[in-house]
């Protein structure tokens, strides 16, 4: 018997296994497809890691925390994980991202934000051109992780454990003598089970009935074009809240091209079975439409699109909790658009759970009481 056994390898599947490991646990992991795979929601390229946004919450601390836990993986495994670009927060005065919010607050000697104006944004960064009285808070700090390098070193560094790869998990159960998963492959047992299952995790967790919502997004890449293309790389990314079109992100180019995409769109809410995976060919039309108006020139052709789930909790804060009926499971659900650069923290937070070691963060802000 296991020590312990892990249900998805994506994200915060492999984080947890990795660190399982890293503190001398016996582990068997499944997961459906073999990670990084372009099924769920860790995929494409690139994740940005920034703390501008989470000013006043208590995710700051976590931030910091995956940074350094991200540059440790980074120098264990020898790969290039993350890169300093910077990243700029847009909208208007009296938006979600800056209404009645303490981030305005962040802009203080202390810190390495800057305010800047749409003159001072288009001065600055020439490819973008705000709407007068656009809001910006340049962070020179944020960075890109690359994603499929992130998840291949947390992997590597699960090595230890049974990994079980195209095999996905049917059910699971548990006994006076631990926990049962039965795959398409066989049974296995283990004394504790983290599920962390993404887009998937109403299947697997079909008595609970946790608010989650599971929404299709598209990622684009275009050829970067115009006279700006080759400064374009070196950053800053952008999340950028406009009053009407709703937000919208890019990223400096990689090898890949010019990534960009919009920001949680309502009536996009489906399942992991049934999404569309498929990019029709007018749906970056709205898009394209962005680049004409807000950074004209700097996207070329599509070079390349594809689809990635979000899993939505009604709050954009994850669920990191016991079962409320099964104490030997502890779940991982509701990355909600933000949870990849968090892995190695919640792999760690998930690991304290499951070992009964007091957690090294209050798990009250992930705790699933608050949607029962
Ligand atoms: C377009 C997009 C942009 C994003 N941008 C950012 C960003 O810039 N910064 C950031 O921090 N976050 C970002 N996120 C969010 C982040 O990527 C997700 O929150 C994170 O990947 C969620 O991790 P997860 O482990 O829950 O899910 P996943 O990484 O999808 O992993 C779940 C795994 O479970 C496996 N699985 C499911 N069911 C079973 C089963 N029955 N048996 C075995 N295996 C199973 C799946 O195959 C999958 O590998 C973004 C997400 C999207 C979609």
């Amino acid at each position: 018997m296991h020590d312990f056994a892990v249900i998805g390898l994506g994200a915060i599947g492999s984080a947890t296994a990795a660190e399982l490991v890293r503190r001398g646990h016996s582990v068997v992991g499944f997961d459906r497809y073999t990670p990084p795979h372009t099924m769920g929601s860790a995929h494409s390229d690139t994740r940005m890691i920034r703390e501008a946004w989470y000013q006043g919450s208590p995710y700051v601390p976590l931030v910091h925390d995956a940074c350094r836990r991200w540059k440790n993986l980074e120098r264990s495994s020898g790969r290039t994980l993350l890169r300093t670009a910077g990243a700029l927060m847009m909208g208007p005065e009296d938006g979600r991202a800056f209404a009645g919010s303490p981030l305005r607050g962040v802009v203080r000697p202390d810190t390495d934000y800057v305010l800047l104006s749409a003159e001072e944004v288009a001065e600055r960064f020439p490819w973008l051109r705000p709407d007068p009285g656009t809001v910006t808070i340049y962070e020179p700090g944020a960075a890109i992780l690359s994603l499929e390098a992130c998840i291949e070193a947390t992997l590597e560094a699960a090595a230890g454990a049974d990994l079980r790869f195209d095999e996905p998990v049917l059910e699971w159960s548990t006994s006076a003598s631990g926990v049962r998963v039965r795959t398409e492959r066989g049974d296995y047992a283990a004394r504790r089970l983290a599920i962390a299952a993404g887009a998937w995790t109403p299947q697997l967790l079909p008595g609970l009935s946790l608010p989650l919502e599971v929404e299709r997004t598209v990622q684009y890449w275009f050829e970067p074009a115009g006279v700006h293309a080759d400064v374009l790389a070196e950053g800053p990314a952008w999340v950028w809240e406009l009053e009407r079109e709703g937000t919208w992100y890019g990223f400096p180019p990689t090898a890949r091209g010019l990534k960009a995409g919009m920001h949680f769109q309502a009536g996009r809410r489906t399942d992991a079975e049934r999404v569309v995976r498929e990019v029709g060919a007018s749906e970056a039309d709205d898009l394209r439409r962005l680049f004409g108006r807000y950074a004209p020139g700097v996207a070329g052709a599509l070079a390349h699109a594809s689809v990635c789930l979000y899993t939505n909790t009604p709050d954009e804060d994850f669920i990191l909790d016991r079962h409320p009926g099964h104490p030997e499971v502890v779940l991982f659900a509701g990355g909600s658009g933000h949870a990849f650069k968090f892995a190695p923290v919640l792999g760690s937070l998930m690991a304290d759970r499951l070992t009964e070691e007091p957690p090294s963060r209050d798990p009250a802000l992930f705790s699933i009481d608050r949607f029962r």
